[in-house]
C-alpha cells in the first residue's frame, strides 16, 4: 500500500515536470515569432538575389521586379506576423495546384482523381511529360501534366472549374479582392505550348475530355494574384486540417489535408524536393512566380516571396529564408 502510495506520487511528479517542460518547449518554439526576428532573417538572405534568375519563359513574368522580397508567418493561434515587400502582388503560378487538387478530391472524390494518376515524387522538372508516353498516366498533381489533368477534372462548363478554385482561394484567405492577372494569363497562354502538348496528349489518351477552355482554366489559375500573407494563411489552411486561420471549419478534412501536404512534400518542390525534405523538411509548394508556401503540420503556415529562381525554378531567396526559419525554431517534421 505505502509502496503503491510511493508510485503514484512519483508518477504524478514526472507528469507534472513533463507537461511543464513540454509547455516550455512549445512556449519556446512559438512565442518569439515576431516580425523582428523575420526581418532578421529576411536581411540575412536578401543578397540570394543576385543569385537567381526571374521565369523568362513566360513573358509577362520577366517584368516582375527582382529585388521584391517578403516574409509572413500565420502563427498557430492564426495571427499574421509579416515583413518586407508585404502588400507586393505576385501571381500563384503552381501554387495554385494545390487548391485545384483540394477542389477536384472535394468534388469527385479521391479515388476518381487519382484513377488515371500517380502519388510518385519525381527527379524531373516541372514540365517534365516524358512518361505520358511510357507509363500513360501524369506521375503526380504538383507537375504540370498532372496539374493540367486535375483541373480538367473539376467539373463545369467554360471558365466555371478556374472561378471554384478562385473562389476556394479567396476563403481561405478571407480576401475577396484577389483576382487573376490578365495580362499573365494571356502571356502564358500565347506561349504555353509545351502545356498545350500534354493537354493534347492526356486528350488523345482519354485522360481529359472537352476542348482548350480546360486548358485556359490552369493558365488562369497561374496567374491568380496574391501577397505573401495570403500564402501564409493558404500554408496555415492546409497545416490544420483546413480549418482556416480566423477559425472558421465549414471545409475541416484531415484526410485531404494529409493528402495535399504528403504531395507537397514528395513533389512540391519538383525535382529538388527530396534535397528540400532534407534539408528543410516540410510539405511545402513553390511557383515560379517566386513564392513558396511552407505547412508546419498542425501548427503554422508560412509564405515567402522573392522573384529570382534556382535553376529548378523554386525561389532562391525564399528557399534561403525558410531554410534559417526552420532552424531556429527546429520545425522540421523529421525530429
Ligand atoms: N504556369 C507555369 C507553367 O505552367 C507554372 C509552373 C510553375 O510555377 N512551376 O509553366
Amino acid at each position: 500500500m505505502k509502496n503503491n502510495s510511493i508510485l503514484y506520487f512519483l508518477s504524478c511528479i514526472i507528469w507534472i515536470h513533463l507537461f511543464l517542460s513540454g509547455s516550455r518547449l512549445y512556449a519556446q518554439q512559438t512565442s518569439v515569432i515576431d516580425k523582428q526576428v523575420l526581418s532578421e532573417i529576411m536581411e540575412k538572405n536578401r543578397s540570394y538575389i543576385k543569385q537567381g534568375t526571374i521565369a523568362d519563359y513566360i513573358p509577362e513574368l520577366a517584368k516582375m521586379e527582382s529585388t521584391a522580397i517578403a516574409f509572413a508567418v500565420a502563427d498557430s493561434k492564426g495571427n499574421i506576423i509579416s515583413t518586407g515587400d508585404t502588400t507586393k502582388k505576385f501571381t500563384m503560378q503552381s501554387i495554385s495546384k494545390i487548391i485545384a487538387l483540394m477542389v477536384a478530391v472535394q468534388e469527385i472524390g479521391e479515388s476518381s482523381v487519382f484513377k488515371n494518376m500517380g502519388y510518385f515524387g519525381s527527379d524531373r522538372p516541372f514540365n517534365h511529360f516524358a512518361n505520358l508516353e511510357t507509363t500513360g498516366k501524369p506521375l503526380n498533381p504538383m507537375m504540370n501534366a498532372g496539374a493540367i489533368m486535375t483541373t480538367s477534372l473539376i467539373k463545369g462548363e467554360g471558365e466555371d472549374a478556374f472561378i471554384k478554385i478562385l473562389e476556394m482561394i479567396r476563403y481561405i484567405t478571407k480576401n475577396k479582392t484577389i483576382d487573376y492577372n490578365k495580362a499573365v494569363y494571356n502571356s502564358e497562354k500565347e506561349t504555353g505550348n509545351k502545356n498545350r502538348g500534354m493537354f493534347y496528349l492526356m486528350k488523345n489518351n482519354g485522360l481529359i475530355n472537352g476542348d482548350e477552355n480546360k486548358l485556359d482554366n490552369y493558365f488562369k489559375q497561374c496567374s491568380v494574384e496574391l501577397t505573401v500573407e495570403d500564402l501564409a494563411k493558404i500554408g496555415f489552411f492546409f497545416a490544420n486540417q483546413c480549418v482556416r486561420f480566423d477559425g472558421d471549419s465549414t471545409y475541416r478534412n484531415v484526410e485531404l489535408s494529409k493528402l495535399i501536404q504528403s504531395q507537397m512534400l514528395i513533389a512540391g518542390m519538383y525535382e529538388f524536393s527530396g534535397e528540400y525534405a532534407r534539408t528543410v523538411g516540410l510539405p511545402s509548394k513553390s511557383g515560379v512566380g517566386g513564392g513558396i508556401v511552407a505547412c508546419v503540420p498542425g501548427r503554422i503556415g508560412v509564405g515567402v516571396f522573392s522573384p529570382p529562381l534556382d535553376t529548378h525554378g523554386n525561389s532562391l531567396a525564399g528557399y534561403h529564408m525558410l531554410l534559417d526559419f526552420v532552424k531556429k525554431y527546429n520545425l522540421s517534421v523529421f525530429q
